[in-house]
């Protein structure tokens, strides 16, 4: 069942794909995001294999590191956008503080959003949150 048919039939899932080469920071990004209620997260650790889980269930959000090895996060954002089934998926970029170029060309390529290292679980959650609501149009998307 994908989050969307989820949604549907009321049990309230969420999924999320985090795409991070960093096992460390995939642990801080999935703790944070399992702070949203019904949110399950698959963690991916390259854009290669981010691109493969994709084909395999269907996201409700997209939260990409940049710099990875095999297939970066710029690259995947691109491809992302480009790919008529996941154009409107939201997408938040984790950048380094000072990669100002980088936080700027995946906006250009259709990033809805960016977060800056080092991460802080709240402003995790919010702006996951508001994507998320922005998109559904609900309102009630709970913290647990
Ligand atoms: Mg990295």
């Amino acid at each position: 069942m994908t989050g969307q048919d989820a949604k549907r039939q009321g049990t309230a899932s969420i999924l999320a794909l985090v795409v991070e080469d960093s096992p460390t920071m995939r642990q801080l990004l999935g703790f944070a995001l399992r702070r949203i209620k019904g949110l399950r997260v698959v963690e991916a650790d390259d854009g290669v294999d981010g691109l493969k889980k994709m084909a395999e269930e269907r996201f409700d959000i997209l939260i990409t590191d940049i710099n990875m090895p095999v297939m970066d996060g710029l690259k995947l954002v691109g491809l992302v956008r480009k790919d008529e089934r996941y154009k409107n998926i939201p997408i938040v970029i984790i950048t380094t503080e000072g990669a100002a170029e980088d936080r700027q060309r995946a906006m250009n390529l259709g990033a809805n959003a960016y977060i800056t290292k080092p991460i802080q679980a709240p402003q995790v959650v919010a702006c996951v949150r508001e994507l998320l609501e922005a998109r559904s149009g609900r309102l009630d998307i709970e913290e647990t």
